[in-house]
């Protein structure tokens, strides 16, 4: 099957063409991006309306590319896959009515699917695929969830944030220290001239007993020390990044090793935007070899959000039994949408 698949929950407008077979792993033959960062940055924040509106800019542009690249035609696409939520209810929208369209144009298929399950699905596109069952750290913009793994659609959460997630809270201190929008990849910059010890900050909920987090506390937190140094903030930037980024670094790390203990799983799967940074991945990779464990991460350039891994989640979808593609093209969309909500392809 060859599956185009579409994303536009936020601020990303991404587009991939995946193959899969009956068995192994789905391909990836191609993806494009356009990241609307730069639009955004003059506002501190996603515009939703804004977002909407360059999503109907760069969509079919980019599925042009994608099947420009692949060397395929839109007559040779098996099934549309888009992004049905979480997310903006405009931004989904636009990805929903290209597919229907498309879809109904081609006579084909479409499958709306949940973008955290793209996520979660996302270390499927490297090139060391891990297997089932793994506990799975996803942390992203907007989620922080632990979870046990089964198969595809098999989802359980263990714990997750009772506040902002890990990515908010990168983005927030990020924020209030001047240093830009998207702040994760900022602060994280920032922090690799800086001493990690200089400041105490909290690790919430590090001792709860449980697999919860919260991070609100931890910004005001940081907020506070911030408005504490005053005109030496300038000057101790790099200190206070340093510290911010380890405080969250060592819960995501502690909790995610707490899972595995709790599950007596033996792998990891890190997905989501934080998967990108350096000191996550350096600091979970010392303490899973300690553990024996296997942590396997997406591909650096797609921890964020983006087309493939919703092409990927689509494919896996289809390949595990999955019947029920939409060819009436009604398109709903799901702005809010809990990851546990969806169910196992029934074969
Ligand atoms: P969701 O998937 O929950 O709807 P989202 O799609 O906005 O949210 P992602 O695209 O997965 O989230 O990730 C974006 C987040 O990842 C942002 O909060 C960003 O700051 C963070 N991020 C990206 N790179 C890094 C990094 N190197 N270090 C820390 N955080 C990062
Ligand atoms: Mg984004
Ligand atoms: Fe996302």
């Amino acid at each position: 099957l060859l599956i185009l698949g579409i994303e536009s929950s936020c601020d990303e407008t991404g587009v991939a063409l995946v193959r899969s077979a009956d068995t192994g792993v789905p391909v990836l033959l191609s993806h494009a991006l356009h990241s609307q960062i730069e639009m955004h940055q003059a506002y501190g924040g996603v515009v939703p309306e804004l977002a909407s509106r360059d999503h109907i800019r760069r969509v079919l542009p980019l599925a042009t590319q994608v099947l420009t690249d692949a060397g395929q035609t839109l007559a040779d696409v098996d099934v549309v896959a888009y992004t049905q939520g979480p997310g903006l209810a405009g931004a989904l929208l636009v990805g929903a009515g290209v597919a229907c369209a498309l879809g109904a144009a081609l006579g084909k298929p479409v499958l709306g699917v949940h973008h955290l399950e793209g996520h979660l699905l996302s270390p499927f596109l490297s090139a060391d695929p891990p297997e089932f069952p793994f506990v799975a750290l996803l942390v992203s913009g907007g989620h922080t969830q632990l979870m046990r793994v089964d198969g595809v659609g098999r989802y359980e959460i263990l714990g997750e944030t009772i506040d902002d997630a890990a990515g908010e809270a990168f983005d927030k201190s990020a924020k209030l220290m001047g240093l830009g929008y998207p702040g994760g990849p900022a602060l994280s910059r920032m922090a690799q001239q800086g001493d990690a010890t200089a400041f105490k900050l909290p690790r919430p909920l590090l001792h709860s007993g449980d697999l919860d987090f919260s991070f609100a506390g931890l910004k005001t937190a940081v907020l506070t020390q911030a408005k504490k140094l005053g005109d030496e903030l300038e000057a101790r930037k790099a200190d206070l990044a340093a510290s911010t980024e380890a405080a969250i670094v060592e819960v995501l790390v502690k909790k995610t090793l707490a899972a595995l203990k709790q599950t007596g799983l033996q792998r990891v799967v890190v997905a989501g935007g934080v998967g990108a940074n350096r000191l996550l991945r350096e600091q979970l990779n010392t303490a899973c070899s300690k553990a024996r464990v296997r942590v396997h991460y997406p591909e650096l350039h797609l921890c964020t959000d983006n087309g493939a891994m919703i092409a990927m989640a689509a494919a896996m979808r289809l390949q595990a039994g999955q019947q029920q593609a939409n060819t009436a093209y009604a398109f709903d969309v799901k702005p809010r949408w809990p990851l546990d909500a969806i169910t196992a392809p029934v074969a």
